[in-house]
């Protein structure tokens, strides 16, 4: 399902960042855990009255040598491009800028809706000044304070108002949606053009509703329909915005987000580099299903040898991936191409699997007679019961006596087990413990 993106642009220093926190909360990340992972919070999601929603804080988008005015210009680009609500902050006490002026102009060209937030409007003398902001045009001034957590239900109600009704939002569970994701450069828009050529019986190039996204649909032998997402400004390259890392993480975390299952692109010719991680951590964090594709085979010589080797580094390197398929594939001679599809296929099952409480419950008292569960202080952990509560990734609670004395490494034996016992290759599984009382 597509989520309604919301996009935040306005001056420096407006309070773009403070907003933003406030309205997507903390988020509790086990990405953060990993090394070499690193949070950019210029994406997030956030809810209001039951809808989920998608904030980009364009502000974050650093253009390096860039004039400051140009920056924001092509931050108002991006939110014209990529937003269904457009929310443009100011600053109640500096009150109106030129800037702000030009801003506004600028946004005027764009059919999306504008919603005008007026930030550190900390008190009622300055909640007063927001009547100045009517001169930019853009409809009724709502103040905010960042810093107080003032005035958030009024901007919240007016930018869902703006969302596009729920019942637009199609049903599209039978369909597999998978994207390729990567840093520039190890072939996702070469796969995606190998894919489509293998795959003649394209069904359609679904116009993303309101974005200017085209996904391609297509069906396999068996029937089952795929979509493509569309990845990465594959079609706009050249902007300067498209250059620069934080758009295209942005991307690809737009992409994970449409994504039943992810395809991780490493490139075969230049080895693992740290960006890949990053890319690897927002792909695991995401909970989606995961492929390691590993591109560009034709370029490698000693290709027995360099399996071997590559394949042990993916394992070392991502070590919380140890879920996930690797194909080692050639966009340019098509090799292993082919079995892409199934693959997607058999994840899919994977990550929809329900496992009954009976045979769940038989695996997890199994597991416990053969590894005694840990101790600590004298008290040892009890497993009273598990019982899966969802797909996609299939999420488990498991109703313990003292969630304290759950210890990591105990879950993860858990998790070895289940897997073990049933079929969940290349989808992560969630373990919940809770307290029974
Ligand atoms: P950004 O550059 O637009 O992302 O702005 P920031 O969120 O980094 O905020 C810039 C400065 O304004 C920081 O020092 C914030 O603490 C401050 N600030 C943000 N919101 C408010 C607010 O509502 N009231 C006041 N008084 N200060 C704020
Ligand atoms: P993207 O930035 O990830 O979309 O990468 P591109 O698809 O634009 O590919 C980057 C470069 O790698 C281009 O010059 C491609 O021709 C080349 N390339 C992509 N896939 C392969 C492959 O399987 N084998 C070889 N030899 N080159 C490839």
């Amino acid at each position: 399902m597509l989520l309604p993106v919301v996009a935040l642009v306005g001056r420096p220093n407006v309070g773009k960042s403070t907003v933003f926190n406030r309205l997507v909360g903390e988020r509790i990340s086990i990405v953060e855990d990993l090394p070499g992972v690193t949070r950019d919070r210029i994406y997030a999601t956030g809810k209001w009255l039951g809808r989920d929603y998608r904030l980009i804080d364009t502000g974050g988008i650093e253009m390096t040598d860039e004039p400051m005015m140009t920056q924001i210009r092509y931050q108002a680009d991006i939110a014209m491009e990529e937003a269904d609500v457009i929310v443009f902050m100011v600053n109640s006490q500096e009150g109106l800028t030129t800037e702000d002026e030009a801003i506004a102009s600028y946004l005027h060209r764009t059919k999306k809706p504008v919603v005008l937030a007026v930030n550190k409007a900390d008190n009622p003398e300055q909640r007063q000044t927001v009547y100045d902001f009517y001169a930019l045009g853009l409809g009724d001034p709502i103040p905010v304070s960042g810093a107080h957590g003032t005035g958030f239900g009024d901007l919240l109600d007016e930018i869902v108002a703006h969302f596009p009704p729920e019942a637009e939002q199609v049903d599209d569970s039978q369909l597999i949606k998978f994207s390729f994701i990567g840093r520039p450069n190890v072939g996702k828009s070469s796969l995606v053009n190998a894919l489509l050529e293998e795959k003649r019986v394209i069904v359609s190039n679904i116009e993303g509703t309101t974005r200017e996204a085209v996904d391609t649909r297509f069906v396999d032998e068996s029937g089952q329909e795929f979509t493509m997402i569309d990845t990465a400004g594959i079609r706009r390259r050249g902007k300067v915005y498209e250059k620069t890392e934080k758009y295209s993480v942005m991307r690809s975390l737009s992409a994970i987000e449409r994504s039943d299952i992810v395809c991780v692109v490493l490139d075969a010719e230049t080895g693992i580099r740290e960006q890949d991680k990053h890319v690897a951590g927002y792909a695991l964090e995401s909970g989606k299903g995961i492929i390691i594709l590993v591109n560009k085979w034709d370029t490698v010589e000693n290709k027995e040898k360099v399996f071997d080797e590559f394949t042990q580094d993916i394992r070392s390197e991502f070590r919380f991936l140890s879920f996930a398929p690797i194909l080692f594939v050639s966009a340019k001679t098509h090799q292993r191409l082919e079995r892409l599809p199934d693959l997607l296929k058999e994840i899919h099952a994977n990550q929809n699997r329900r496992i009954q409480s009976s045979t769940l419950n038989n695996v997890i008292s199994d597991a416990v007679a053969m590894n005694p569960t840990p101790t600590d202080k004298g008290r040892r952990l009890k497993i009273y019961y598990a019982t899966q509560v969802a797909v996609g990734p299939p999420t488990f609670v498991v109703f313990v006596n003292d969630v304290e004395l759950m210890h990591f490494s105990y879950e993860r034996y858990l998790e070895n087990q289940l897997r073990q016992a049933f079929h969940f290759d290349g989808t992560p599984l969630k373990i919940i413990p809770r307290e029974r009382q």
